[in-house]
């Protein structure tokens, strides 16, 4: 057997096709601003996607690129302006951030209601505690990602055995308080765990985000379980590969996220979800 592949793309195409949708309707164009500082190259590249997907969907977006240089303070200012500037719904301060600058001071100046990454100690709060809030992208990518695929009712998520490797605030923390709103049994492991192999297989749904090529290998994958390979590494050859050994996993698992195409799209595709939902909760109008 050979696992079906969770097609992200795919998947984040529909979504932004719905919010595309939507935005016709309103009247107005949600807007978004990226702080970009220095010159990260992998944040270039995905601040270029993120402004050709949120133009193609009718958001008002722009990047402000700011010098490596730049003081926390004079940073921190900018983010003040944005947050009472009615035209913008959604601030987004790409990380990493140059060494002069504290990222938590910098994500704890965002408005929470303007906090589209969902990194903002209030927003992870109130997932924590399961009140409604701006909740980081790539997780929450991954749930409409497990939605379609257990959708249906065949495997349902709730009481799924659910697996993620990596605990981090921007994904494995988050990614736990997902599951368990959606009624699955969640285990979380990372580098000081026992026996990653023996958890792994316990998995009905095997989430990785270390940023270990190849980690997971296919002895680790139960027979049928789903996926999810949220790390992007580079290979020995220079192309990109995630944490799992994907040739490896596809004949054990029953569906498998590919990287590239798989969480990746899914994570810009819900930055402009959370855009929209900050737009219409700032305006009072119903999210759906
Ligand atoms: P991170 O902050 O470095 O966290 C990595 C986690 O993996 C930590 O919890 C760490 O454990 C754990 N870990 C490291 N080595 C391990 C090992 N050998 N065995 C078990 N656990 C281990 O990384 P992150 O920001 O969460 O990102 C993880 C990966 O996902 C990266 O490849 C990143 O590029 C990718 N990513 C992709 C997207 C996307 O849009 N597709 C978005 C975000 C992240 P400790 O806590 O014990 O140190």
């Amino acid at each position: 057997m050979s696992a079906r592949i969770i097609d992200g793309k795919a998947t984040a195409e529909r979504l932004r096709g719905g919010l595309a949708a939507r935005i016709a309707t309103l009247g107005f164009h949600p807007g978004l601003r990226v702080v970009r500082v220095g010159d990260d190259p992998a944040s270039g590249v995905y601040v270029r996607n993120k402004d050709r997907a949120a133009a193609a969907a009718g958001f008002d977006s722009a990047t402000i690129h700011l010098p490596a240089d730049i003081r926390e303070s004079d940073l921190l200012m900018l983010v003040a302006d944005l947050n009472i500037d009615p035209t913008v719904d959604g601030i987004l301060v790409q990380l990493p951030l140059p060494p002069q600058i504290r990222p938590n001071m910098v994500i704890a100046a965002i408005d929470p209601a303007k906090d589209v990454d969902g990194f903002h100690p209030l927003n992870a709060g109130r997932l924590a505690s399961g009140q409604p809030g701006l909740v980081p992208c790539t997780p929450k990518g991954v749930m409409h990602l497990l939605r379609d695929t257990h959708g249906g009712g065949a495997t349902p998520l709730a009481g799924a055995r659910a697996v993620v490797l990596g605990r981090s605030q921007i994904f494995g923390r988050p990614m736990l308080q997902l599951l368990l709103a959606a009624d699955c049994t969640v285990t979380v492991v990372h580098s000081r765990s026992r026996d990653l192999a023996g958890e792994c297989r316990r998995a009905d749904i095997l989430i990785a985000a270390v940023g270990r090529a190849g980690l997971v290998r296919g002895d680790w994958i139960a027979e049928g379980a789903t996926v999810i390979d949220v790390g992007i590494n580079r290979g020995a050859d220079g192309k990109l590969v995630g944490d799992v050994a994907f040739a490896e996993a596809l004949p054990r698992a029953g569906a498998i996220t590919p990287v590239p195409g798989g969480v990746g799209p899914m994570t810009i595709a819900c930055l402009l979800e959370n855009t929209l939902e900050a737009a219409l909760a700032r305006r009072g109008v119903a999210t759906g």
